[in-house]
């Protein structure tokens, strides 16, 4: 979805979108195979700047890459920025647009031509959103790495088998040590 800049009214330009909005859903679909989602943006021009804030929002269905199981995960990012166009790209430094805003903000540069890619900046909130390695609960056990159970769910034997080999490494160990002195 194209927004261009130099049509945004003084008074702002808000868009609201879920799921089911045709312009977005190439980029965003992806994420989302099988659950929905919604948010708003609001740019508003800033002196030779725009300011954009937005929230985006969704439950989605990830799947837990310690034990494989699927689970429920939130998105509810908040965000704005702080958008100067590659137009202005010589801008002094002394003006730094920072100072207009709140501190938190970040300013993105180098904006293609004049308008705003809201596909392309929604797809990084997704992907800054998204955890790498997604984990169903913060004590997951995981698999077992021998047998492949769910440690969530059952207890296996192979760890008790581990336990006995360590012993008996660890009366190794203490072999080397004896050998140092
Ligand atoms: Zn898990
Ligand atoms: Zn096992």
């Amino acid at each position: 979805m194209k927004l261009p800049l130099h049509g945004i009214p003084e008074e702002g330009l808000r868009v609201n979108f879920n799921h089911e909005t045709k312009e977005l859903k190439q980029s965003l679909e992806q994420y989302f195979p099988s659950s929905t989602y919604e948010g708003e943006i609001e740019l508003r021009p800033a002196g030779e700047h725009f300011h954009l804030k937005g929230h985006f929002n969704s439950d989605l269905k990830l799947t837990c890459s310690f034990c494989n199981e699927p689970f429920d995960y939130v998105i509810d990012e908040d965000f704005q920025e702080i958008l100067a166009p590659v137009w202005e790209k010589n801008l002094k430094t002394a003006s730094n647009p920072k100072e207009m805003f709140e501190s938190d903000v970040e300013l993105i540069t180098g904006l293609e031509g004049e308008d705003f890619y809201l596909s392309e900046y929604l797809k990084e909130v997704v992907e800054f959103a998204l955890p790498a390695h997604p984990k169903c609960r913060e004590d997951c056990k995981g698999l077992c790495l021998t047998c492949g159970s769910n440690l969530n769910e059952t207890t296996c034997e192979c760890s008790k088998t581990r336990q006995s080999t360590s012993m008996a490494f660890s009366g190794l160990k203490d072999l080397k040590i004896d050998k140092k002195h």
